[in-house]
């Protein structure tokens, strides 16, 4: 009996990014295997838990140009990657909108200022509205009569987490990729394949030993009756938490953002703060029903940038998605699926041809050449 030729590519980590890049790859014709080490439905992810708020504006005010850069481009990706997908996924692009309290109002100039310095231009035109109180009620009814001021920034997006993790499974398997879910993958065992796309998030720290994790909480909670329709931000002296309306009456009340590795279920702390908070923006989260308080960990590099980690060999990494991985994922894995294929048909296999094609790269900051972090 033959054994089967080995697949093109083995994509280690089937969270948001490794889905996405399989199935693109799978799209090319190519064949993919993907190894996750939690279930179908991508429980284990942070992708998982996530907002999935698609906000390269509102997230100006604590990233970087080239992360605010990555969010707009992929946020006009995104209906594409979508419309191909086999089952339905909901996606907004209704803006967000941004209030505080009179007691926070020191937090809003500082928002602002951040915002302005950190946002590609293009996004602040037009894409920054100041509200005034009557403005603010005729853009969002439910809020009216609750805050003084606000600004909408119309152009920003949403989508739902889970069912981008089902469409793209689904995805998966109607290109055919070779899907190994509850299979946790050992360094020391990796499956055979021509090139190997590391994208195991934090799972991925025994080789990325500068990767960390930051903690994030969130509650589900079901209010029907409020009809927030769009994300909410509220400006916070600690962190910046939001209320991202999903589809039928759901709401995910997110985030706190702490140091450290810690998987452990939210605090009390965390709870109450979150639930304070979502009902001090509207009293109807007082009758809300909790549906679920959730704990998961961003995958994060030291520059909190994501990066594309070529070993010099068969091994890229895609990994530091950080806070932004719905954000900025379908440009990121776009540079990762083009990397992978140039590596397969033998275009990269040096250090000089890396540095041509990173010259070349759309988006060249991402590109690391990373022989130093293998293991011995
Ligand atoms: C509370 C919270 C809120 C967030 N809100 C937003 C938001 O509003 N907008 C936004 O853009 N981003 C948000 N994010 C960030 C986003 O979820 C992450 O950036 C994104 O999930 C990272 O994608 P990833 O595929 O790299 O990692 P993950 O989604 O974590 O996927 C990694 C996968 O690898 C698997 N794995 C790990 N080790 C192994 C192994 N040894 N073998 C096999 N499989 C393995 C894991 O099970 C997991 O499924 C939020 C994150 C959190 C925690």
């Amino acid at each position: 009996m033959t054994r089967p030729a080995q697949p093109d590519f083995a994509v280690l980590g089937g969270g948001l990014c490794g889905r996405l890049v399989a199935w693109r790859l799978a799209g090319l014709g190519h064949r993919v295997a993907l190894y996750e080490r939690g279930d179908a439905a991508g429980s284990q992810a942070a992708a998982w838990v996530a907002a999935a708020m698609l906000a390269p504006l509102a997230e100006a005010a604590s990233a970087e140009l080239l992360i605010t850069r990555l969010g707009a481009s992929s946020l006009d990706s995104w209906p594409q990657v979508l419309a191909e997908l086999p089952e339905p996924v909901f996606f907004q692009r209704n803006g967000t909108l941004v209030v505080w309290h009179h007691a926070d109002r020191t937090e809003a100039p500082l928002f602002e200022r951040r915002v302005r310095s950190n946002a590609p231009p293009e996004l602040l035109d037009g894409g920054f509205v100041t509200l005034a109180a009557a403005q603010l009620g005729a853009a969002e009814p439910a809020l009216a009569g609750r805050f003084n001021q606000g600004w909408l920034l119309p152009r920003e997006g949403q989508l739902d987490n889970r069912q981008v993790l089902a469409a793209l499974a689904a995805g998966l398997a109607q290109r055919g990729v070779e899907t190994h879910w509850n299979t946790a993958v050992d360094d020391r065992a990796l499956p055979s394949a021509h090139i190997t796309i590391d994208c195991r998030g934090l799972g991925a720290k025994s080789v990325l030993p500068t990767l960390r994790g930051i903690r994030g909480e969130v509650a589900r909670v079901h209010a029907p009756g409020i009809k927030l329709t769009r994300p909410v931000r509220l400006l916070h002296p600690r962190y910046p938490l939001y209320i991202a309306p999903k589809q039928d009456d759901l709401y995910v009340i997110g985030a706190t953002e702490v140091e450290g590795e810690d998987m452990s279920p939210v605090s009390v702390r965390s709870a109450l703060e979150l639930l304070s908070a979502a009902f001090s923006v509207h009293p109807g989260f007082g009758e809300a029903r909790i549906l679920e308080l959730n704990s998961q960990c961003r995958p994060t590099l030291p520059d909190h940038r994501p990066a594309l980690l070529w070993d010099g060999a068969q091994t890229l990494r895609v990994n530091g998605l950080y806070r932004h991985g719905y954000m900025i994922v379908p440009e990121v894995a776009d540079e990762a699926v083009r990397f992978a294929a140039a590596l397969l048909d033998g275009r990269i296999g040096d250090a000089d041809a890396f540095a041509d094609w990173q010259r070349g790269a759309r988006w060249s900051e991402l590109f690391q050449l990373d022989s130093a972090r293998e293991p011995a």
